[in-house]
């Protein structure tokens, strides 16, 4: 398939209801994933695993760009509030962390030195830089295995404190019990208490 970069950003800019520069950023960054896995987007199926390091603008355009999404299972954040995803190939695990260079605002003006300020520079330039002037592309191996993060879907446990259903193998073992993550001590979330009327 190929796609130009415009045509992808139409698909994010339909989405998302504007264009903005992180949305570009994301296109860019969903391509230079691909291609450096050797990947072909939106075809590569459940190959490819991406873990975004943010949600927001960024992350529609990394989706417009491979097809990967968070209902294939094929997507995932883990939000450091950065703009810069890993792409990982499944099952070999191989992946690569792709960034913007740290002074790629700085760049952007001198690559649209016709535009009216900071942002519309952003906007031209971050479509046509050079990958090797926009991007870092750097190969990382995953902390956790790729096994783990994927999980086998379609699994079923049940939490022996919470009597909830725990989907896709995210139990906790703990003290000899198979528990659910907020029973085993990581919960995001409490109950208020409520009064009793
Ligand atoms: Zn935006
Ligand atoms: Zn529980």
């Amino acid at each position: 398939m190929n796609v130009s970069i415009d045509q992808l950003l139409a698909v994010s800019q339909a989405r998302h209801s504007h264009l903005c520069p992180r949305q570009v950023l994301g296109v860019r960054i969903g391509l230079a994933g691909f291609a450096a896995l050797e990947q072909e987007p939106h075809t590569a199926g459940k190959n490819v695993l991406v873990i975004l390091e943010t949600d927001g603008c960024f992350a529609d355009g990394v989706e417009s760009a491979t097809g990967c999404t968070v209902g294939h299972r094929t997507l995932r954040v883990e939000d450091y509030g950065k703009i810069a995803a890993v792409f990982v190939e499944v099952p070999s695990g191989k992946a690569v962390r792709v960034s913007p260079q740290i002074n790629v605002r700085s760049k952007a003006v001198s690559y649209a030195v016709e535009a009216h300020n900071s942002y519309q520079a952003m906007l031209q330039a971050y479509r046509t830089m050079p990958e090797a002037d926009l991007l870092d592309v750097r190969p990382v191996s995953l902390t956790t295995p790729i096994e783990t993060l994927i999980s086998q879907a379609g699994l079923r446990a049940v939490c022996e404190r919470c009597g909830e259903e725990i989907i896709n193998e995210r139990e906790v073992a703990l003290g000899g019990q198979v528990l659910c993550r907020a029973c085993g001590g990581l919960p995001y979330y409490a109950y208020v208490p409520q009064s009793r009327r």
